[in-house]
């Protein structure tokens, strides 16, 4: 079968690799939609796999072949998986801090979604994947695993029905966020972004208020907007360190930061006076667990999250490389990219930026 096959920065090969073979608890799937997230272009770019990884976790497709100890799943099912299981034992996990659980990142799909065919282990059979009604297209199917992550994070802010709510970056996590702080009936959605199309996308999705942070400042808009209270939460969905004390800076007394997207690690100052006169909190939240799948996909088979409108990019297995650069453009017109094995190289949908 084929994948796509990281090897280096700017180095991912379409290459033959064997296909999987399943145990009598396992499934063989083929991948029928695989989402490209933030995440896998941040570790292809900035080297944080080793060469040799396929990645791609956001997946849907259809059963080829079950094991014989399998329950309840039968070749020709369409399923969504996800790739991290938690031990359900351990500290963290008891706690109910699944995505921190030692056993979680170590646990994954064979050999990931970008992919023709992938190997579910039985951890997974139990945990992380799911079957699609009829009505659930593929790509919806693919969007269940960053509709879950999107809902641990407001879950883990306790977000509440008449909060008005900031979320800094307008990318496809920004706007999932977008449709659930709708859904979750915020006062006012404000959304902050550098690119002009995924402004007017946020605007699309539900957005109350879009501003530029290029040519507006955007401490002084949401101030105005609020009429100088500031906002009860701030989600920080684009990994840039400096956006913390800003969000802080705009926060209304008891308000709350959700730190939703990887920082550099850049030590950065925030006025710290705010905790302790103003209840302030900042609260990180980082992928999701088995308990979100199911949520995630009644979000989107009802339509409160449009994944199809969502998806602007679809490529073949073979066009990762063009998808993450098309991604990754800081004006390229990109919401969400579809990476869709069966399509046929060169029949890319949407619009690639010039200079890529
Ligand atoms: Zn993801
Ligand atoms: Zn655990």
């Amino acid at each position: 079968m084929k994948a796509a096959v990281y090897y280096d920065k700017g180095d991912i090969r379409y290459e033959e690799v064997a296909l999987p073979m399943i145990g009598p608890d396992e499934i063989l799937l083929k991948v029928k939609a695989c989402g490209l997230c933030g995440t896998d272009i941040h570790k292809a770019l900035d080297r944080l796999v080793s060469p040799g990884t396929v990645l791609g976790h956001e997946i849907a497709g259809e059963i080829v072949e079950v094991g014989r100890e399998v329950k309840g799943y039968a070749a020709g099912d369409r399923i969504y998986a996800a790739h991290h299981v938690p031990c359900f034992t351990c500290h963290h996990c008891r706690r109910g801090a699944y995505s921190l659980c030692p056993q979680f990142k170590r646990t994954n799909v064979e050999p990931g979604g970008f992919a023709e065919y992938i190997r579910i282990p039985a951890l997974h059979v139990q945990h992380t994947i799911g079957k699609l009604p009829a009505q659930v297209s593929d790509e919806q199917g693919a969007m269940v695993e960053p509709v879950a992550c999107c809902l641990h994070g407001f879950e883990k802010i306790d977000f509440r029905p008449g909060a008005s709510v900031l979320i800094m970056g307008a990318g496809q996590i920004g706007c999932i966020q977008i449709q659930l702080a709708r859904h979750f009936l915020a006062s006012q959605i404000i959304v902050s972004d550098l690119n002009p199309f995924r402004l007017q996308k946020a605007l699309e999705f539900g957005a109350d208020y879009a501003v530029n942070s290029a040519t507006h400042d955007l401490e002084t808009e949401v101030m105005e907007i609020t009429a100088g209270a500031g906002v009860d939460v701030v989600i920080i969905s684009a990994g840039v360190d400096a956006l913390l004390p800003q969000a802080i800076n705009v926060l209304n007394r008891g308000g709350t930061v959700l730190v939703f997207a990887p920082f550099s690690g850049r030590q950065v100052s925030i006025p710290a006076a705010r905790f302790f006169q103003d209840e302030v909190k900042i609260v990180g939240a980082y992928s999701s667990n088995p308990y979100h799948y199911p949520t995630a996909l009644q979000l989107l088979s009802s339509r409160i999250v449009d994944a199809e409108k969502m998806i602007t990019h679809r490529f073949s297995l073979a066009e990762l490389p063009t998808a993450i650069a098309c991604a990754h453009h800081p004006s390229g017109q990109v919401i969400k990219v579809m990476i869709k094995p069966e399509q046929e190289e060169g029949n890319a949908v949407g619009t690639v930026s010039a200079g890529e």
